[in-house]
């Protein structure tokens, strides 16, 4: 069969390698379309969590977790899955024409894909489980005001997110340094965008949401009214600017929240007595819960949300390599998609 291999930083191919072999608790998935995920890129940049993102085959190390396929085989023990269902599964090793999902548990690493949902959107099932957990861990109520650093699959999709939750918000503010992806931010019901490469979040957000004391401080220090943040960037080692997770700090009103949902690409040092003069609570959030996949398939299958949007490029697995360079180019790219 066909694969992605990873072989070193800037390095992907595609080679012939052999079809993987399933045990009774396994199954074997076709995969029909399989995105290029956020974290892949720290892999392929800077050689970061190859073993995490990738299956290691005979042929080399696979990546690919945001696929969907049909399933090919199924080994004897296995319960509710046939030959011939549509599926989204959780593993690695997805951008080749045959993946096994080692065991295939359904409702918990295994979903059925709706009909109406097709391969190419049904492959972005995994972002939209992990944008609508996080959206949910920062919880925001209505008349808030959010703020959402980085217009990715993840960052689009807490939009998304929050159009379909009916929070009823004030202000959903989206940053980014690229003017493409926040006309799709805007396009998705983002109320406002703020281009950092150009103008200054902190010193926006105090002229969009206003600005309020901090009580412990007795009117010395304020802060912009931003109830939620979002951080879907985590620390990129090439950008210059300070984390985002530190103008999240400087920016979230008292009592605010800071949703870390970004990878980290190295320690950072950061100056934490905004967190603790503002009582800010910090939430990390990785990975979703079997709710939140089951819901991601439900709201595509009813058209509630329109993952169609974000997926700016499809390529064949033959142009692995030009796809991750594409994905690489996050002006001109939103999503890209590998077709095995
Ligand atoms: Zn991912």
């Amino acid at each position: 069969m066909k694969a992605a291999i990873y072989h070193e930083p800037m390095k992907i191919t595609t080679e012939e390698v052999p079809v993987p072999k399933i045990g009774d608790a396994d199954i074997l998935v076709r995969v029909r379309a399989c995105g290029i995920c956020g974290s892949d890129l720290h892999m392929y940049r800077l050689g970061l969590f190859t073993e995490a993102l990738c299956r290691s085959s005979e042929g080399g190390l696979i990546p690919g977790h945001e696929f969907a396929g049909e399933v090919a085989d199924v080994g004897k023990d296995v319960e509710g899955i046939e030959v011939g269902d549509r599926v989204v599964a959780l593993t690695f090793g997805g951008m080749a024409e045959y993946v096994p999902i080692t065991p295939a548990l359904l409702g918990f690493n295994v979903y059925k894909v709706p009909e109406e949902v097709g391969w190419v959107e049904a492959a972005t099932t995994e972002p939209l489980a992990n944008s609508l957990h996080a959206t949910q861990l920062g919880a925001p109520s209505q008349g808030q005001n959010v703020m959402i650093f980085g217009a990715g699959i993840i960052g689009l999709g807490v939009v998304q997110s929050i159009g379909v939750m009916g929070f009823d918000l004030n202000k959903v503010i989206m940053v980014d340094v690229s003017d493409n992806r926040l006309a799709m931010a805007k396009d998705l019901g983002a109320t406002d965008v703020v281009n950092a490469a150009k103008e200054d979040p902190h010193q926006r957000a105090l002229e969009l949401t206003g600005e309020v004391p901090v009580t412990i401080l007795q009117g010395l220090v304020t802060s912009p009214a931003v109830d939620v943040i979002y951080d879907c960037v985590g620390y990129i080692q090439e950008r210059p600017e300070a984390p985002v997770i530190q103008q999240a700090l400087m920016i979230a009103r008292e009592y605010g929240k800071v949703v870390v949902h970004g990878v980290f690409e190295a320690p950072v040092s950061l100056e934490l007595m905004p967190m603790v003069l503002k009582h800010v609570h910090v939430l990390g959030s990785y990975g979703f819960v079997p709710d939140d996949a089951v819901r991601a398939l439900e709201l595509m299958r009813a058209g509630e949300v329109d993952r169609m949007k974000l997926v700016s490029h499809e390529y064949p697995i033959a142009e692995a390599a030009e796809a991750f360079a594409v994905q690489c180019r996050a002006e001109s790219s939103v999503k890209v998609v590998v077709i095995p």
